[in-house]
C-alpha cells in the first residue's frame, strides 16, 4: 500500500517519510551551472515577457535559446544526448525558469513532462533511439495529445481512432484541443481509440511533418499567453506500426502513467512561482508607506507573508518527497502524485491572491507583474487533470486500498458492504489497533526521530491518521459501493488526505532542517516554526472534515442546487 493510501487504513509509513530525501550529488552538479544559466538567459526579458503575454505569441529566438541551454534535454539520458537529471532536479529546473515566466516552463516542460515522456517509460530501444538525442536538442519539440471536445476529464471517451492497415501500418483520423506546443512541435503523443478489441486506446508517435496532421490557430488565452495551445488534427494520417507506444490497447494505462509521472514538473513550476511572489510582496511591503510607516509593519500585511511562505515550504516539500518516490522506482506514488499537484497548484492561487492584495492598487495594474502572475497560475487546478477529478481519484484510490487491507485482516470488504453489521467497526478497530502501536512501538519510533519541538505535530498527524481511517470505515458502512457517488464525503476524506500526507512531508523536511537550528532568526528554526504551525492549522482543518463527514449540509446543498439548476438563474430580487 502507498503511503498516502496507507493513512486511510489508520498507518503512518515512516519508512516512506523519514528521513527527508536529498538531491543526488550528480543533480546538485547540473543545477549549479543550470540555475545560474537560466537567470541569465531569463532575468533580461522581464518586459519581453509582458509583450509576449500581450502579444500572444513567443518568437523563434527564445525557443532557439531554451534549446541553447540544453532545457529540451533536461531528462534525457546522457547516452541519448541529454542531462540526465532525475524528476528531483527535473522539478528544480522548472521552479527556477518558472520565477521567471510560466509560458516559458511551459514550452519546455510541457516537451518533458508529457510530451515525450512516454517514450522514456515506454519507448522501444528503436524508438528511443530514433527520437530522443532530437528531442533532446530541441530540434525536435513534443506535445502530449489526449483532450477532445467531447472528452476532458472523461478521456477514456475519446473518439480520435486509428484503424489498422493489412500492412500492419495504422491510420489516424480525429482533433485534439488545447494541445500545449500544438503549434511548435514536431512530435505528437496522441491517444486513439483502436478499431480493434471494443475500441480500446492505443498510444501513437505522430510526426507533425506527415501528410495529412495539421495545427489550428494559437488559442487566445486568459493566462500562460505566449505559450503555445492549438487544436491538432489528423486526417487520414498515415502511422507506421513501430510508432504505437508500448502495446496496442495499452494507450489509458501509458496517457495515466504519463500524467502521474509528470506531475512534479507542474508542482515544482508551482513553487517557483510561489518564491517570486514572496520575494515581489516584501519588496512592496517595504517600499510602500500608508500611514506614515512601512506596510511591513501591520499585522494583517505579515500574517499574509508568512501564509505564503508556509504554504510555499509546504508545497515544496511534498513535491520534492514525490519526486524522491519518482526517482526511487516506488511501484505506484499516483495518490501521492495528485496530492502533490492539489496542494501545490491552490496553494499558488491563494499566493497570487495575496500579493495582489498586499500591492493593492498597484497590482490591479499591467504596469506590475501580479495580474499576470494571478493569470498564468490559474491553469495549475485546471490541466493535467482537474483538482476536482484528483481529489475523487485520492480519496477512492484509497477506500479500494483499503479492500487489501480488510483482506489483511481476513475480512472481505464485501462483508462490510453485504453485511454492515458484522463489518462494523473494523476499520476503526484496526486504526485502533495502529494507534496502540503509534502510542506504542510505533510512537517511540516517529518520536525518536524527531526532535522535541515537533512532537505536538507529530501528534496531530497520527491522531489524524486514526480519524481518517475511522471516517472510512464510516462510510463504507453507511454507503458500501454507492460511496462513488458521495462526492462531497470524497471530498471531505480527500482533505483530510491531503492535509495528512503535506503535513508528514513538512514534519520530515523540518526534521532534517532542524540539525541547523542555532537561533530563533535562522532557517533551521523557521523551518521548525513553519512545521508547528502547519499541523496546528491542518488540524482545524481536520478536524472540520471528520465533523462533517457525519454532520453536514449536503442533502439541503444538493436539493438547493438542483433548484437553481432547474431554474437556470438566480430567482430572487430585492424588488420582488
Ligand atoms: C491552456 C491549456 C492547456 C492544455 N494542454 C493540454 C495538453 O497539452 N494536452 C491535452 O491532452 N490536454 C490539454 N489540456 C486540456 C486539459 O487537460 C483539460 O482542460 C482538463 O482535462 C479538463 O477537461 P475540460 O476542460 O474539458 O473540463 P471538463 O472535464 O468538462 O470538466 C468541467 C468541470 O467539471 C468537473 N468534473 C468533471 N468530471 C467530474 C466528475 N466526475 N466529478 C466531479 N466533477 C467533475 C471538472 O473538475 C470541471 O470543474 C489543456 C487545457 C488548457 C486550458
Amino acid at each position: 500500500m502507498s503511503v498516502a493510501n496507507s493513512l486511510m487504513a489508520g498507518r503512518i509509513v515512516e519508512e516512506g517519510l523519514f528521513p527527508y530525501p536529498r538531491l543526488r550529488d550528480k543533480d546538485r552538479e547540473v543545477l549549479g551551472m543550470m540555475l545560474e544559466a537560466i537567470d541569465q538567459f531569463l532575468a533580461p526579458r522581464h518586459r519581453d515577457f509582458k509583450q509576449w503575454d500581450r502579444e500572444s505569441a513567443q518568437p523563434a529566438e527564445l525557443i532557439q535559446g531554451l534549446r541553447d541551454l540544453g532545457l529540451f534535454g533536461l531528462i534525457i539520458p546522457e547516452e541519448h544526448g541529454g542531462l540526465g537529471l532525475s524528476n528531483a532536479g527535473y522539478a528544480r529546473v522548472l521552479s527556477q525558469s518558472s520565477s521567471h515566466d510560466s509560458s516559458v516552463s511551459l514550452t519546455f516542460g510541457a516537451h518533458s513532462s508529457i510530451g515525450m515522456k512516454g517514450i522514456l517509460l515506454f519507448g522501444t530501444a528503436e524508438q528511443r533511439s530514433r527520437y530522443l538525442p532530437k528531442l533532446a536538442s530541441g530540434e525536435m519539440i513534443a506535445a502530449f495529445c489526449l483532450t477532445e471536445s467531447g472528452a476532458g476529464s472523461d478521456a477514456a471517451s475519446i473518439r480520435t481512432h486509428a484503424e489498422k492497415n493489412p500492412d500492419g501500418t495504422w491510420t489516424l483520423n480525429g482533433e485534439k484541443i488545447w494541445i500545449t506546443n500544438g503549434g511548435i512541435a514536431d512530435l505528437y503523443t496522441v491517444f486513439a481509440r483502436t478499431a480493434s478489441d471494443a475500441g480500446k486506446i492505443s498510444a501513437f508517435l505522430v510526426e507533425a511533418r506527415w501528410p495529412g496532421v495539421s495545427h489550428g490557430p494559437h488559442e487566445d488565452k486568459m493566462g500562460i499567453r505566449a505559450s503555445s495551445t492549438t487544436t491538432v488534427s489528423f486526417a487520414d494520417v498515415r502511422v507506421p506500426a513501430e510508432n504505437v507506444l508500448d502495446a496496442e490497447g495499452k494507450g489509458f494505462k501509458v496517457a495515466m502513467a504519463i500524467l502521474n509521472n509528470g506531475r512534479t514538473g507542474l508542482g515544482g513550476g508551482a513553487v517557483g512561482g510561489m518564491k517570486s511572489l514572496i520575494a515581489l510582496a516584501t519588496q512592496q511591503a517595504h517600499g510602500r508607506k500608508q500611514f506614515g510607516e512601512p506596510i511591513a509593519n501591520f499585522g494583517l500585511i505579515r500574517e499574509k507573508i508568512a501564509q505564503m511562505t508556509l504554504e510555499c515550504f509546504a508545497a515544496e516539500s511534498v513535491v520534492w518527497m514525490v519526486a524522491h518516490y519518482i526517482d526511487e522506482g516506488l511501484g505506484d506514488y499516483s495518490v501521492e502524485a495528485a496530492i502533490s499537484k492539489v496542494y501545490a497548484s491552490e496553494a499558488i492561487q491563494r499566493g497570487t491572491y495575496e500579493a495582489l492584495q498586499i500591492a493593492a492598487g498597484s497590482g490591479f495594474m499591467r504596469e506590475y507583474p501580479y495580474e499576470k502572475a494571478a493569470r498564468d497560475a490559474r491553469i495549475l487546478t485546471i490541466f493535467e487533470g482537474t483538482n476536482e477529478v484528483l481529489r475523487l481519484y485520492i480519496a477512492l484510490s484509497g477506500l479500494k486500498d483499503l479492500g487489501k487491507t480488510l483482506g489483511e485482516l481476513r475480512i472481505a470488504i464485501d462483508d462490510i458492504f453485504n453485511h454492515p453489521i458484522k463489518g462494523f467497526g473494523v476499520l476503526a478497530d484496526y486504526a485502533e489497533k495502529r494507534l496502540s502501536q503509534a502510542t506504542g512501538v510505533g510512537r517511540d519510533k516517529i518520536l525518536g526521530k524527531i526532535p522535541p519541538q515537533l512532537r505536538e505535530a507529530a501528534g496531530i498527524y497520527e491522531k489524524y491518521t486514526v480519524e481518517l481511517a475511522k471516517a472510512a470505515d464510516f462510510l463504507l458502512r453507511k454507503y458500501g459501493k454507492s460511496i462513488a457517488g458521495r462526492q462531497h464525503a470524497l471530498k471531505r476524506v480527500a482533505d483530510i488526505t491531503v492535509d495528512l500526507f503535506v503535513g508528514l512531508c513538512v514534519l520530515s523536511r523540518a526534521t532534517s532542517l532542524a540539525g541547523h537550528s542555532r537561533n530563533p532568526g535562522d532557517v533551521g528554526s523557521q523551518a521548525l516554526a513553519i512545521a508547528q504551525v502547519f499541523a496546528r492549522q491542518a488540524r482545524r482543518r481536520m478536524a472540520h472534515n471528520v465533523r462533517r463527514i457525519e454532520r453536514n449540509e449536503d442533502d439541503e446543498m444538493d436539493s438547493l442546487a438542483g433548484f437553481i439548476l432547474d431554474q437556470g438563474r438566480y430567482p430572487w430580487d430585492i424588488i420582488a
